[in-house]
């Protein structure tokens, strides 16, 4: 059996969730098993229902209130808890911050091996499982070879698609016992509105080549043809210009969307750390030997002030023209 972990927000489930939900039914395919989701805290019928659209034959829910706010001990105690339960031998978590948090405490209670990062389905070598990860902030790739009897794997968020199946699933509610919470949550300020970073297929992204905050528009109004998610460079962030928790890069937030727009921003090494695992890359700079345009799939030698409205104007004419 294939245990998939997914993250309630407010009730609804995230993108990586169902992309994690994919990989376990594909997964559980493979080993000849079933899967089955794993949702904590309060949701409604119809969101678990459309769980059962991405694969899994079962759907087991532990609705309690207090597991509506996230506490990394209590949930890694609670899959730990219904993984024993139901025999999973493999729990599939996305690689979101949720999961970075709880796979290897998941891992501890079940005494199981761990592959973070994992960018692609396992290779399946009788009892042990053989995974493609991401190392040193995507700046290479490893394998690794999972051989304890049960394994943990964390799917990183944009590598594996959500993959919607003509199947529906049994819903099942379970009250878990004893859960142990180490921290709780007093007060909640959600972003509301925006597309989280890490969520998004494409970003577009300035950098202090914007020159101030008055001229973010120009960032805004093309991520807003793109239906994309705006970032930003950690000097950028740092001046104000932006808040903290657009800021990409070693220091600030990994993406891995499949288009990456980087405008303005010269392409330091700190920076790509946390970028380089995009798609498809375009980089904006007035300066051709920006570093940026070595790594860049596409590469705009021009001034992001004449650029920027020029690529939102033909994007918004490409699309009604497309409509
Ligand atoms: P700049 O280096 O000032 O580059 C601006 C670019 O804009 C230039 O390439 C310029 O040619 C171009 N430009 C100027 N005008 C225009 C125009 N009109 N149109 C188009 N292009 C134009 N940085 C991060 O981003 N993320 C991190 O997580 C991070 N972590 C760090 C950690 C450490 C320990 C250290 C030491 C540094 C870190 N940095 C990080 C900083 C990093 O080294 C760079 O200084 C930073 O990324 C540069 O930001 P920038 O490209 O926006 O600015």
């Amino acid at each position: 059996m294939v245990l998939i972990f997914v993250e309630n927000v407010g009730g609804g489930f995230k993108k990586a969730s169902l992309e994690a939900l994919s990989y376990g039914a594909a997964v559980a395919k493979m080993l000849g098993t079933q899967a089955t989701a794993l949702a904590l805290g309060t949701t409604t019928t119809e969101k678990l229902t459309e769980l059962g659209g991405y694969g899994v034959s079962k759907i087991i829910c532990a609705a309690d209130a207090a597991l509506d706010s996230f506490d990394a001990q209590a949930h890694a105690q609670a899959i730990a808890q219904v993984a024993q339960n139901i025999g999973a031998t493999l729990v599939v978590v996305a690689n979101t911050y949720t999961g970075k948090s709880v796979a290897p405490r998941v891992a501890v209670r079940l005494n199981a091996a761990l592959a973070p990062d994992a960018i692609a389905l396992p290779n399946i070598e009788g009892d042990k499982m053989r995974v493609q990860r991401t190392v040193f902030s995507n700046k290479g790739f490893a394998e690794i070879s999972l051989n304890t009897p049960i394994k943990v794997i964390a799917v990183s968020p944009n590598s594996y698609p959500p993959t919607q199946t003509e199947n529906t699933a049994t819903i099942e509610t379970m009250s878990l016992n004893n859960l142990t919470f180490g921290t709780k949550s007093i007060a909640k300020n959600i972003a509301t509105g925006k597309i989280p970073l890490t969520e998004a297929e494409i970003v577009v992204s300035g950098g202090r080549g914007l020159k101030a905050p008055e001229n973010w528009h120009l960032i805004e109004d093309l991520a807003t043809v793109l239906g994309a998610a705006t970032a930003c460079s950690k000097p950028v962030s740092d001046l104000n210009w932006r808040p903290h928790s657009e800021h990409v890069g070693q220091t600030g937030i990994t993406i891995k969307p499949n288009l990456y727009i980087a405008t303005g921003i010269s392409g330091a090494i700190q920076h790509l750390a946390g970028v380089s695992g995009s798609k498809v890359i375009v980089a904006i700079n007035t300066d051709k030997d920006a570093p940026f345009f070595k790594i860049a799939d596409y590469g705009i030698i021009g001034d992001a002030f004449e650029v920027l409205p020029q690529l939102t104007r033909a994007i918004t004419h490409y699309k009604i023209q497309n409509q």
